[in-house]
């Protein structure tokens, strides 16, 4: 066999093809668990999952959803359930119980497989509350299996994660190699959630070749090889951390050193005790490592090369995560997740201006073009307008939504990203603005419209408009205008526990205005950036006040 970079492969083969060639070499360590595989000893334990699903009757093309955090067994799953042909629903950790309802139905999944919780959201009792465990409101679901951290008990009404193994016996090695054969390198392998360029989560569907490919193509950018270790710290569910970072680390055989959810402190441990080469964070992570109290102390001296993406960079934290990270070698990713992700990524070698005040050049096999988004025409060079791309990578579809997807890819093939940017003689793509509706407070995507529809069914509101607000943190935050209904109060603390349980707590807002009106264009559209402007204006005046 030859040894990596591989690319052209399934999922569930891209491990096996390590196994073989580097079996020895370390694959995937939590070295606050004291646990450590190597790729021969992932492959087995990958394969045994596999036979254990299989056992449980999870069939070729079945949606299985993942609600859970970088625990190890994610990992596992993510190539267990690829031999198998399945479908890898990934699912963002703070759902709260109706959106997690709304993904569970609209994926048609049949399997949710699930830890206790995140944070203050107990998932057994969602899914409880929902009917997925213990009651037929979600027709499709046949099973949930629960993974066990720590001296957890696995609850009554769940199959535990352990079980598998013993399930596995019932199937052979020959039938799980039977089944891997049938699963093709164009074939669904991953849906991601997503709100796309419009309203509410769809799921975009994604092939090996997708995102094996994408992965490939940015990890050369990275320069890897077996040599580095990565430091994997975003979140699972979302591509940057089971694309970018799972499969770029694998396809060039490249040990993953993964964080079970963000924290900084854990992130310079582990990079020093393991002596990562590479890191990878939203801008949001990067300041939150270098702002640990004890940054000085930790020894950062074996990090070369890492991924900035999900949000606009800023050019200061940049040059700030060069200098003080050691990351010399650090680039940016821009892209989406119809897009596999990646799109654009800044080289290595570039110079520090490209490398901190653009988000690089278009990766290798795929198009880019700029367009204007109202007549579709291609524009001329450093012309602001539509970034659209066209490629191997871009997804094959959203889930069970026609229309959606023809909106998002034209006949052509050209997929609308909805992202305002440039492209220079040169090739080189700058990120100028956004033209869908669309708030990204510290890497984690939130459509607007999802929080207006819940926020006017509250008794009170008229009506309600949702928008980003400038934040020297988060990039941007959630800020809402409020009309209430005649004669009816609400106060922002109200409207705020009203959100409480039904969405997921970053999308709660955190400025709120009471107003009378909303600013209108002619014809009748709401000029949300009036309503940000006054809004940030008004707060500014706050802090000046005080
Ligand atoms: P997602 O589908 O969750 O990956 O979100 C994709 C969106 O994040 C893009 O459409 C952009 O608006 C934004 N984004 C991702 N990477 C960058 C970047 N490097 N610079 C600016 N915006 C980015």
């Amino acid at each position: 066999m030859n040894s990596p970079p591989y690319r052209d492969a399934t999922v569930g083969a891209l491990l096996t093809r390590l196994a073989e060639s580097i079996p020895d070499n370390e694959a995937l360590v939590y070295a606050d668990r004291n646990l450590r595989f190597t790729f021969a000893e992932l492959e087995v334990e990958a394969r045994l999952i596999a036979r254990g699903l299989m056992a449980c009757g999870v069939e070729r093309g079945e949606r299985v959803a993942l609600w859970a955090t970088n625990v190890p067994e994610w990992i596992v799953l993510q190539f267990a359930l690829a031999k198998i042909g399945a479908i890898l629903v990934t699912v963002n950790t703070s759902l709260r119980a109706h959106e997690m309802e709304y993904l569970l139905r609209q994926s048609e999944a049949a399997t949710v497989i699930a830890i206790s919780g995140f944070k203050d959201v107990d998932y057994v009792n969602v899914l409880r509350d929902i009917g997925a465990v213990g009651g037929d409101k979600l027709p499709n679901l046949k099973r949930a299996i629960f993974i066990r951290r720590g001296d957890e008990q696995c609850p009554e009404d769940l199959m535990p994660y352990e079980a598998l193994r013993e399930k596995a016996a019932e199937v052979s090695d020959a039938e799980l190699n039977a089944r891997e054969a049938l699963v093709g390198v164009d074939d669904v392998i991953n849906m991601q959630y997503t709100s796309g360029t419009t309203g509410f989560p769809k799921g975009v569907m994604l092939s090996s070749r997708n995102i094996v490919n994408n992965a490939y193509w940015m990890a050369q950018g990275l320069g890897y090889s077996p040599e580095d270790r990565l430091c994997l710290c975003v979140p699972l569910f979302h591509c940057f951390g089971c694309v970018i970072g799972v499969l770029g680390a694998y396809t060039h055989g490249v040990c993953l050193c993964p964080i079970e959810f963000f924290d900084a402190r854990k992130v310079l441990e582990t990079v020093e005790a393991e002596r990562c080469t590479s890191l990878y964070g939203v801008p949001t992570m990067f300041l939150a490592e270098m702002e640990d109290p004890e940054f000085s102390r930790f020894n950062l001296s074996s990090l070369r090369t890492g991924v900035m993406a999900g949000a606009l960079c800023p050019e200061a934290l940049m040059k700030r995560a060069i200098a003080e990270m050691n990351l010399r070698e650090i680039t940016i990713i821009y892209g989406l997740t119809e897009a596999s992700p990646g799109i654009t990524q800044t080289r290595r070698d570039d110079t520090l201006q490209h490398r901190t005040q653009t988000v690089g050049e278009v990766l290798p096999e795929m198009e880019v073009k700029i367009i204007d988004p109202a007549s579709g025409e291609t524009l001329a060079a450093n012309q602001h307008g539509e970034l659209c791309v066209r490629g191997y990578n871009v997804m094959l579809g959203y889930y069970n939504n026609a229309e959606a997807t023809a909106k998002a890819i034209d006949a052509d093939g050209w997929l609308r990203t909805g992202d305002q940017a440039t492209l220079d003689d040169e090739g080189y793509v700058r990120i100028t603005g956004r033209i869908k509706d669309l708030i990204i407070r510290g890497g984690e995507n939130i459509s607007p419209k999802e929080i207006e529809d819940h926020l006017r069914q509250h008794p009170a509101v008229s009506d309600v408009y949702v928008y980003a607000i400038k934040s020297e943190f988060f990039g941007e935050e959630v800020g809402a205008a409020v009309k209430l209904k005649a004669g009816e109060a609400a106060t922002e603390e109200e409207l705020k526990s009203f959100c409480q349980n039904q969405l997921a707590r970053f999308k709660i807002p955190r400025y709120w205005r009471f107003v009378t009106d909303f600013p209108m264009t002619a014809s009748g559209k709401i000029q949300k950036f009036k309503l940000r402007e006054t809004h940030e204006e008004e707060l500014s005046v706050q802090n000046r006040e005080r």
